[in-house]
């Protein structure tokens, strides 16, 4: 594998979040690296690839940076990079989300390790708080489809779980991708009462690198031209349906009309079958991409990560 794919976040104060824009730019011209990176005086939240001596240097960089101690880098190889271009921003708010944060009223942070202790309890309700299109491909096995795709929904989730559960005594384990919207949704919680919240360190990313697909069903879906990603070698579930025929399947797609462009779980009869639509009219749009059996599998558009 001649690339690496880093996804990391740190909470930390920058006191001058365009000022770290700028050096991050600078830093990141020198090398053969992509991604979308955000900068907010909250802390930084980035994916990137690049080539393994690129990856390694900016790794090295940030590490050996007083500000950016503690930061950890989830790493996936790869033959290519997964982004098309490097876009370094800064951002208001680290996350899209109209409410302020109180990052001290987190939940604990628990390694995989631990986490899945709780989760073989049977005892704790798991809660997964990334995008009902996430969950379609892939999840931990009993995880209820979140309907979680803004921060209101999670407000109204967690009232409703205040009506499911004991919020003195049931545990709740939450995850999400790569672990930063359990910083964001874990304060809520715990405002909220609930006296046991425990959230995924390096969430399913890190999952993978540590435990494989155990306990984890189907793939995870991941914000890059990657789109899903298997969490181990072996046999796993196929959840993911598609959206023509309701068989199993296991791959997303963007709709061949470039005026379209839905986004869908498609088996790959289907997608034959409708040159790589979404639906029968589609198939006749004036702006359709030709259809290629061999190189389906990127995202046409860009994606921007909701969080
Ligand atoms: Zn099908
Ligand atoms: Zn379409």
């Amino acid at each position: 594998m001649t690339h690496r794919v880093l996804a990391y976040y740190l909470i930390t104060p920058i006191a001058d979040p365009h000022h770290e824009v700028k050096i991050h730019k600078v830093f990141c011209s020198q090398y053969d690296l992509k991604g979308r990176l955000y900068i907010s005086s909250h802390g930084i939240n980035g994916q990137m690839s690049g080539t393994v001596e690129a990856a390694k240097a900016y790794q090295e960089w940030m590490q050996g940076r007083e500000q950016f101690q503690g930061i950890t880098f989830k790493i996936h190889s790869h033959h290519e990079h997964v982004f098309p271009r490097m876009t370094i921003k800064w951002k208001q708010k680290l996350v899209a989300i109209d409410r302020e944060i109180d990052f001290s009223k987190r939940g604990a942070h628990l390694p995989p390790a631990e986490w899945k202790k709780l989760f073989e309890s049977g005892e704790a309700f798991v809660l997964d708080v990334r995008n009902d299109y996430e969950w379609d491909i892939g999840r931990f096995k009993g995880a209820e489809k979140p309907g979680c795709n803004t921060f209101r929904d999670f407000e109204k989730m967690a009232e409703e779980l205040e009506q499911k559960i004991d919020k003195e005594n049931t545990p709740v384990i939450m995850y999400c991708t790569g672990g930063i919207r359990c910083e964001l949704f874990s304060p809520l919680l715990v405002e909220k009462g609930f006296k046991k919240v425990y959230q995924l360190q390096g969430g399913v990313i890190q999952w993978g690198l540590e435990e494989g697909s155990n306990h984890f069903e189907g793939k995870l879906f991941v914000f890059d031209d990657r789109l899903q990603i298997p969490l181990s070698d072996e046999e796993n579930e196929v959840v993911g349906r598609c959206h023509h025929c309701q068989s199993p399947a296991n791959y997303y797609y963007n709709c061949a009309n470039m005026d379209c462009n839905e986004f869908f779980i498609c088996c790959p009869v289907c997608l034959e079958a409708n040159i790589g639509c979404c639906q029968g009219s589609c198939q006749t749009a004036p702006r359709l991409r030709s259809y290629n059996a061999q190189s389906t599998h990127k995202p046409f558009r860009r994606w921007t990560s909701p969080v």
